[in-house]
């Protein structure tokens, strides 16, 4: 039998970091921006992706235009499709109060995927990576970042 396995990529590497931060909760958003940029830097690598996760089903990543006029159209677009004051499920077998949190969670999404070329990520002038907490608590909060590429 012939063998039609190839390695396209010798050098690939997967390089694993992650970010630790304290939030307030309650939509507070975080600019991951920079962060992510220096343990990229950090990596050496150059060319490749990396993928962004949040172990916890009360927060999400996503991009967004990190200004104060959108950063509260979010905080507010989010209360309006998934009110806080709501009567959850969640709630009256839990008693957390934080039903709403777990299904903005649902909603935005636990992880992102970002490529990078030439040792910079490939954001847009105006998109930011950022961090949204929306338990009902201040968190210690833990993203993972994993580099795969050369
Ligand atoms: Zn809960």
């Amino acid at each position: 039998m012939k063998l039609k396995r190839k390695i396209i990529y010798p050098a690939m590497k997967i390089i694993r970091d992650e970010i630790t931060f304290t939030t307030k909760g309650n939509n507070e958003i975080k600019d991951l921006t920079g962060p992510v940029d220096q343990r990229l830097a950090a990596s050496r690598m150059k060319n490749g992706i990396v993928i962004l996760f949040v172990p916890g089903s009360t927060a999400g990543l996503t991009t967004i235009e990190y200004e104060s006029g959108l950063l509260k159209d979010l905080d507010l677009a989010l209360e309006r499709l998934i009110p806080s004051d709501h009567a959850y499920e969640h709630d009256r077998r839990w008693g957390d109060g934080n039903g709403h949190a777990h299904l903005r969670h649902a909603l935005i999404g636990p992880s992102l995927t970002i490529p990078f070329n030439e040792g910079k990520l490939e954001l847009g002038t105006w998109q930011q990576i950022v961090f949204i907490d929306f338990d009902n608590r201040p968190r210690t909060r833990k993203v993972i970042l994993q580099f795969i590429g050369e």
